[in-house]
C-alpha cells in the first residue's frame, strides 16, 4: 500500500492551496526534451496522452491550469519519487514474470520519463524483465502481451512503397532503428511478427544503458510471413498469416529497405540487425557493413561481449589470449562472430596472420567437430574457417574436449544442457583455472546452469551466461556468474555512432568496446568471480566505452561531427537523456527534499 508520511501530506495541502497562478506567456521546456509537435500546441487531453510529456499527478497546480489539464487529474500533486514507488510497489504484486513485463509496457506507453527514472533505478531487478529472459517469453505470448502498437511494421506487401511507410513515423529525427524479420528470436526460432518484442526492447536499453533519446530510436519489424505453424494458426497472431518470402524478392524488400531509411533519416542513421536467421544475418552485414551505417548484434554485439569475458578471465588464468585453445560448441552466427573478432585480437596481440590465428579456434556443431573429413554435415560459409584436418572425426562432445584439451568451452547452440557432468568434470581436469561460457538464451536453453559449472569443477571454473543466473554457494564460498549480456556492448556502440554521427561500424569498434568492457572488471568482482562490471554500472560502462570508440571514430574520419569536440567525455554526458520531469512552467514551485525522499518509504 502506498504509505504517505505527515509531511507528504503538510505538503500535499500546500500545494493544492495554491491561490492564484501567474499569468505564462511562453511554456518554458527543455530544448533538449524534443516534442513531435510545437509544445504550445500540446495542452488538454493531448497531453495527457503523449508519453514522452506526460507526468501523471507529477503536474504541479499551476502547469495543470495553464496546460488545461486541470480537473482532468485527482487533485493531489506527487513527486516522482513517489510515483517510482507506487509502480515498483504494483510490480512486486503481480504474480508472474509476464505480467511484470507487461505492466512495465503499459508504464512505458503511458509515462516515458517515469519508465526510464524506474528501469534506471532498479536495473538489477526489471534488467531481466525488459530484456532477457523475460522478454523472450513475451515474444513467445506477444499476442496476450500486446497493448498498443509501438514502433513501425513494415511488410512485404509494402515492397515499391518502403519510403512512404517510413514517412508515416511521427519523428522526423530518427538517430537509430533496432530491426528484425523475427526469423531467430534469441534461441526461440522463428516467431513472425511477434519478434517486434525484441527491437522494443533492445531501444528502451538504447535510452536506459545509454541516455539515448527515446524519440530519436525507432523499433521496426520487417513482416515477410512465419513458417511457424502454430502462429498462422493463432488467433492472436499480430502478423501477415502467410509462409515467409524467401530469396529475390525477400532480398530485394531488404535492399529497398536499406535505401529508404537513408532518404528518410540519412546516411548516419543507425541500423542494428537483430535476431535475422543465421544464414542472412551473416549475408546482410557482409553487404552492407561498408555501404551504411550498421552492425547485427548477434554476431558483432554477442562477439565482443564474450571476448571482453574471455580477457578477463585471462587476467585470471594469467594465460595470454594468443596461448589458448578455444572450443566452440555451436557454429552459427554467434560462435562464429565471437570466433572472428578474437582470432582478430589474437593476430592483433600474437602480430600472425588472420588464419594463424584461427588455427587455434575449434568448432564442434550439430553434426559434430568441424573435421575436413567428416561423414556428415556441411563445411560452408563462415565457419569453414575453423575446420581442422589433423583430429578424428567425432559426434561425442567429451570426446572432442578429450581430443583438442581446450582451456575454454564456449557455448553457443541453443542446446539446453549439451555441458553434460563429464563434459565439465573433464575441463575442470584438463585445466587448473577452465573457462566455460554457456551463452546461449532463454536460462532454459543455456548448456549448462552456473551451478552445475561450479559444482562439477570445485568452483575452478571461470563461468559466463547468456541469461542471468543467481549466484551459487558452494563449500562456503559465493560465486556471483557473469552474464555476458550484450547490453554491456551495443549501447555504448551506439551511443557513440549516433552522438559522432560515424559514416560506417567496422570490426575495429568491437575490439576496443570489448577491452574497455574488460578493463571495467575491478579486482573486488574478479575475487567474486565476476567477469563483468556490475549491472548498476553498465551506463558508465557505456559511456566509457563511447568514449573509446570516439576516439578511434576520430582518428579514422568516421565521424561527421565537425569539429571534434575538445573532451569527448563530457560532449557525450552532455547529450544523455535526462528522466527528471521538465517543468512546463518558468520558475515554477519545486519539492523540498524532505518531501521527495520520504522516509516511510524505506
Ligand atoms: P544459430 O542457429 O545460428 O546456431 C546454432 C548452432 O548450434 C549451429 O551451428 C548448430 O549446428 C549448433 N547446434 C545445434 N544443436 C547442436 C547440438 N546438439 N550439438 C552441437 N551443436 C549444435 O544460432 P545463434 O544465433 O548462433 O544462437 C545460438 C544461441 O546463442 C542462442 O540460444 C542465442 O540465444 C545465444 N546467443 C547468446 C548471446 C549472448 O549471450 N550474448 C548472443 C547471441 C546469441
Amino acid at each position: 500500500m502506498l504509505r504517505i508520511n505527515a509531511s507528504g501530506l503538510r505538503l500535499i495541502s500546500k500545494s493544492l492551496n495554491v491561490q492564484s497562478v501567474k499569468a505564462v506567456k511562453n511554456i518554458a521546456i527543455d530544448d533538449k526534451d524534443r516534442l513531435s509537435k510545437p509544445r504550445s500546441q500540446i495542452k488538454g487531453v493531448e497531453l495527457l496522452r503523449n508519453p514522452s510529456l506526460y507526468k501523471g499527478m507529477a503536474f504541479t497546480v499551476e502547469e495543470r491550469q495553464l496546460l488545461g489539464i486541470h480537473g482532468l487529474l485527482p487533485p493531489a500533486v506527487l513527486s516522482q519519487q513517489v510515483q517510482c514507488h507506487r509502480i515498483m510497489e504494483n510490480f512486486r504484486r503481480e504474480k508472474d514474470d509476464l505480467s511484470r513485463y507487461i505492466a512495465l509496457t503499459n508504464l512505458q506507453y503511458r509515462n516515458e520519463k517515469l519508465f526510464y527514472k524506474v528501469l534506471i533505478d532498479n536495473l538489477e531487478l526489471l534488467m531481466p524483465i525488459v530484456y532477457t529472459p523475460t522478454v523472450g517469453l513475451a515474444c513467445q505470448k506477444y499476442g496476450i502481451a500486446f497493448r498498443r502498437s509501438k514502433g513501425l511494421y513494415i511488410t512485404i506487401h509494402d515492397k515499391g512503397h518502403i519510403y512512404d511507410v517510413l514517412c508515416n513515423w511521427p519523428e522526423s529525427v530518427v538517430k537509430a532503428i533496432v530491426v528484425t524479420d523475427g526469423e531467430r528470436i534469441l534461441g526461440l526460432g522463428d516467431l513472425g511478427c511477434y519478434g517486434m518484442g525484441i527491437p522494443i526492447g533492445k531501444l528502451s536499453l538504447y535510452t536506459a544503458l545509454a541516455g539515448i533519446y527515446p524519440t530519436h530510436c525507432l523499433p521496426i519489424m520487417l513482416d515477410v510471413g512465419t513458417n511457424n505453424q502454430q502462429l498462422l494458426d493463432d488467433p492472436l497472431y499480430i502478423g501477415l498469416r502467410q509462409k515467409r518470402v524467401t530469396g529475390k524478392v525477400y532480398e530485394e524488400f531488404m535492399d529497398e529497405f536499406m535505401d529508404a531509411v537513408v532518404a528518410r533519416f540519412g546516411y548516419n542513421c543507425l541500423i542494428q540487425f537483430e535476431d535475422f536467421a543465421s544464414h542472412n544475418a551473416y549475408k546482410f552485414l557482409q553487404k552492407y557493413q561498408e555501404k551504411y551505417c550498421m552492425f547485427n548484434d548477434d554476431i558483432q554485439g554477442t562477439a565482443a561481449v564474450a571476448l571482453a569475458g574471455l580477457m578477463t578471465s585471462l587476467r585470471v588464468t594469467g594465460t595470454p589470449l594468443e596461448e589458448n585453445k578455444i572450443l566452440f560448441v555451436g557454429a552459427g552466427q554467434a560462435a562464429c562472430g565471437i570466433a572472428d573478432l578474437v582470432a582478430l585480437a589474437i593476430s592483433r596481440k600474437a602480430n600472425i596472420t588472420f588464419e594463424q590465428a584461427c588455427s587455434r579456434i575449434y568448432m564442434f556443431d550439430v553434426d559434430g567437430l568441424l573435421v575436413e573429413d567428416r561423414p556428415e554435415g556441411q563445411l560452408d560459409g563462415p565457419k569453414n574457417k575453423y575446420t581442422k584436418q589433423s583430429l578424428r572425426p567425432t559426434k561425442n562432445l567429451s570426446d572432442a574436449v578429450e581430443q583438442i584439451k581446450p582451456t575454454a568451452l564456449i557455448g553457443a547452440t541453443g542446446v539446453g544442457g549439451i555441458f553434460t557432468e563429464s563434459v565439465i568434470r573433464k575441463m575442470g581436469q584438463l585445466n587448473e583455472r577452465p573457462v566455460i561460457f554457456a551463452l546461449s538464451n532463454p536460462t532454459h536453453k543455456a548448456e549448462c546452469t552456473a551451478q552445475q559449472a561450479y559444482e562439477f569443477t570445485d568452483g575452478r571454473c571461470l563461468f559466463s551466461s547468456g541469461s542471468p543466473f543467481k549466484p551459487v554457494e558452494l563449500n562456503g564460498k559465493t560465486y556471483v556468474p557473469g552474464q555476458g549480456n550484450n547490453s554491456y556492448i551495443f549501447p555504448g556502440v551506439a551511443l557513440a555512432t549516433t552522438v559522432f554521427q560515424s559514416k560506417h561500424i567496422d570490426e575495429e569498434v568491437f575490439l576496443i568496446a570489448a577491452r574497455t568492457l574488460s578493463e571495467q572488471v575491478s579486482e573486488s568482482d574478479l575475487v567474486a568471480g565476476q567477469l563483468y562490471p556490475p549491472m548498476k554500472q553498465i551506463q558508465n560502462v557505456s559511456v566509457k566505452i563511447a568514449v573509446e570508440i570516439s576516439k578511434y571514430y576520430y582518428e579514422t574520419e568516421l565521424a561527421s561531427l565537425y569539429p571534434a569536440p575538445y573532451d569527448l567525455e563530457s560532449y557525450i554526458r552532455d547529450q544523455l537523456y535526462d528522466t527528471t520531469y521538465q517543468s512546463y512552467v518558468p520558475n515554477t514551485w519545486t519539492w523540498p527534499e524532505e518531501h521527495t525522499k520520504p522516509k516511510d518509504f524505506n
